[in-house]
């Protein structure tokens, strides 16, 4: 040390490049569940670097980091869902991942092919039907929800809510947009009431009776079977999981994914690479599955206990990033369609 010229220390003292200050890491998140925090608060432990969190939702935070530009203090963007991210990285707001990111033990089918983002867990948007008012053959495919016999029984949220809009971008990819609108136009014919509230929500009401079948995402099936409060474990209760989409010749069952890039200008770069290694890990894989009720992108970590006994499914395997590439088509056809 007192080999340093007075002028590096004085330099390192001002733009504060010692190590106490720089022990921190700055998440631009969307992610809006508990068990973050839990995996935050074991990394600070573990490694002593303090993780800072800006919540709000995908387009927010695109906007700021586009404003900041290269005076961003954001390390990581997280979002809950890959077309978001397809869209951070579109506009040159991510950087490649570094080779340091250990990304061996993940299905390739859950990666992106630009390495501009890594998933964390991922979800199945999946159908739920009444044990009462449906027997689980009559379900299919994402598809055979337009059909009339469904009329007034299908429940499912706003086309504003980007889980919806994320499966309308892959039903696009997959059967084109003149498919997708007629199908659009047959699950709004068969709607039990105009959209509204959440993905529990729609559950609530299959057991409150308002409706039969309906269009959620996976982990919330977990949050609800739970939950402390009764009236949400009996909503639980009322439902069966069915995986749409899993015959021979269908595409496999919609997911999605929760992931992360690095930002364009991460000042705290090292840390950052620590923290994703450190959620990709086997340890914090299992706290996700554990406490979120999500999917491990670990191939050898298994979902949690209620999750397992839904069985195995086979997943849509279209590139994700189709999710954020056709997201503009998604929000017309729900326009064009009336999906409120
Ligand atoms: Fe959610």
């Amino acid at each position: 040390m007192k080999n340093l010229p007075l002028y590096i220390l004085i330099i390192c003292s001002l733009c504060g490049c010692n190590n106490k200050q720089s022990d921190i890491v700055n998440l631009y998140s969307q992610r809006h569940y508990k068990v973050d925090e839990i995996q935050y608060e074991k990394f600070t432990a573990l490694t002593g670097i303090k993780v800072n969190v800006v919540k709000s939702n995908a387009d927010e935070l695109i906007e700021r980091l586009k404003n900041e530009g290269a005076d961003s203090q954001a390390d990581i963007f997280i979002s809950v869902d890959a077309g978001k991210l397809q869209k951070a990285a579109s506009l040159d707001l991510l950087q490649k991942l570094s080779d340091d990111i250990k990304t061996n033990e993940i299905p390739s089918t859950l990666l992106d092919k630009n390495n501009l983002w890594v998933p964390l867990t991922y979800r199945a948007r999946i159908l739920v039907y009444s044990n009462d008012r449906v027997n689980v053959t009559e379900l299919d495919s994402y598809e055979s929800l337009s059909d009339e016999k469904w009329k007034n029984r299908i429940l499912v949220r706003s086309s504003s809510n980007a889980y919806n809009q994320a499966l309308m971008a892959s039903v696009i990819a997959n059967n084109g947009i003149d498919g997708a609108k007629k199908w659009s136009q047959g699950v709004v014919e068969n709607l039990a009431r105009s959209p509204k509230g959440n993905d529990r929500d729609q559950v609530k009401a299959i057991y409150a009776g308002l409706g039969d079948v309906a269009i959620v995402n996976s982990y919330y099936i977990g949050l609800l079977l739970s939950s402390e409060k009764d009236e949400e474990q009996k909503a639980g209760e009322a439902v069966s999981v069915f995986f749409p989409n899993q015959g021979e010749n269908q595409t496999g069952t919609h997911i999605n994914i929760s992931g992360l890039g690095i930002a364009k200008n991460a000042p705290n770069l090292e840390n950052a690479i620590k923290l994703i290694n450190y959620l990709l890990s086997e340890e914090a894989q299992k706290t996700y599955v554990r406490n979120s009720y999500e999917y491990s992108v670990n191939k050898n970590v298994m979902p949690s206990e209620i999750v397992q006994k839904w069985g195995d499914f086979r997943i849509d395997s279209l590139d994700l990033n189709n999710l954020g590439i056709f997201r503009k088509d998604a929000i017309e056809v729900f326009e064009t369609t009336n999906w409120k």
